[in-house]
């Protein structure tokens, strides 16, 4: 039994979720083979073969997968899919984006965000925005599976040291071309990665009052989220979006600032370990799940709290 592991990574380096779906790959057993898909990519090749309980890496290095377009992936992903028991990728947008096409062009079921391996063929997922936990047997004979970063994790970046072979075939769709990017800027930790999250929500008004937020954050050293009320009404991009449509995240602790707690926005960020809410509601069914909540106005209390930081 043989796991391939399709690395998220940005040609030169490799992203955190891989690590985590390492870790799941760890769970299930067998071989752990990466694939790095992209063009100019040796250096991530290089960073993937260096991953701890990887003992192969398979470079699929071309033009075809700049940019890593899910119909060039998909082809690739299916083809070579083929010799192993299992397919993991991470649940980021790009593993969304062409694992469901792997398992159709294989005729298996996708088993969607898993968090949990409880053997080889059964999975847990959480389904209903997280309120509940599905135990889900794949009876498929290759199992085509992304994995939700906070539910394993990761292995050490470094340590390994596998086999780097490069994949010969190019499967080139010709169907999608990438036209531009527009990258959010930020010196912040990456909202999925950072150890503190601070959130704001519908609460702070407008775009400008976010700034005593990005204060309070830079002297934690943490990322800035946001609920989708403020990504709706503008204060934010909404990459920063936290929540079932949003990103999911669960640091050592993550501040809510604002935020009522709605079912969607819990969804992104209950599995943080400590929850502190700043709500002016005492009744916002936030405090439902914070471990530490301050009732009052977050124009008063975030300046003071930031003072003692
Ligand atoms: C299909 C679907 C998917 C969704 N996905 C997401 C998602 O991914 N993420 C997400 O966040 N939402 C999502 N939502 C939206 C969700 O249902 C809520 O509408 C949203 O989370 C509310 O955002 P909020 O808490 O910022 O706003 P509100 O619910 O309006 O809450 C604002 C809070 O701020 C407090 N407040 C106001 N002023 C102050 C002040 N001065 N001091 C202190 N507190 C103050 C209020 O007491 C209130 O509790 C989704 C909804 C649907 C239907």
């Amino acid at each position: 039994m043989a796991v391939l592991v399709y690395a998220e990574h940005d040609n030169s380096s490799i992203k955190g979720a891989t690590l985590n779906t390492v870790a799941a790959a760890q769970a299930i057993g067998g071989d752990i083979h990466v694939l790095v898909a992209g063009s100019n990519c040796q250096a991530a090749a290089a960073a993937a073969a260096q991953i701890a309980g990887v003992s192969k890496v398979l470079v699929a290095d071309n033009a075809a997968y700049t940019n890593q377009l899910a119909e060039n992936v998909s082809l690739l992903v299916a083809d070579l899919g083929k010799a192993y028991s299992h397919i993991l990728a991470p649940a980021t947008t790009n593993g969304k984006n062409f694992a469901p096409r792997v398992a159709a062009l294989l005729d298996v079921a996708q088993i969607s965000e898993i968090t949990k391996v409880i053997s080889a063929d059964t999975f847990e997922r959480p389904i209903y925005a997280g309120n509940a936990i599905a135990t889900v047997q794949a009876l498929d004979a290759i199992k085509v599976l992304t994995v939700r970063a906070t539910g394993f994790d990761a292995v050490a970046a470094t340590g390994g040291s596998a086999a780097v072979e490069a994949v010969a075939t190019v499967t080139d769709a010709g169907t999608s071309k990438f036209v531009a990017e527009e990258l959010a800027k930020s010196d912040r930790p990456e909202l999925t990665a950072a150890k503190i999250v601070v959130s704001g929500g519908r609460g702070m008004g407008n775009g400008d009052n976010f700034k005593i937020l990005y204060s309070l954050a830079d002297k934690l050293g943490a990322a800035v989220g946001a609920s989708r009320a403020a990504v709706d009404a503008g204060f934010v991009p909404n990459d920063m979006q936290v929540g079932q449509t949003g990103k999911i995240v669960a640091p050592q602790l993550y501040v809510a600032v604002g935020i009522s707690g709605a079912i969607q926005h819990l969804a992104g960020m209950k599995d943080s370990k400590v929850i502190v809410a700043i709500n002016k509601d005492p009744e916002a069914p936030i405090f439902q799940v914070a471990d530490y909540g301050l009732v009052g106005d977050l124009f008063d209390l975030v300046p003071q709290l930031e003072k003692l930081v």
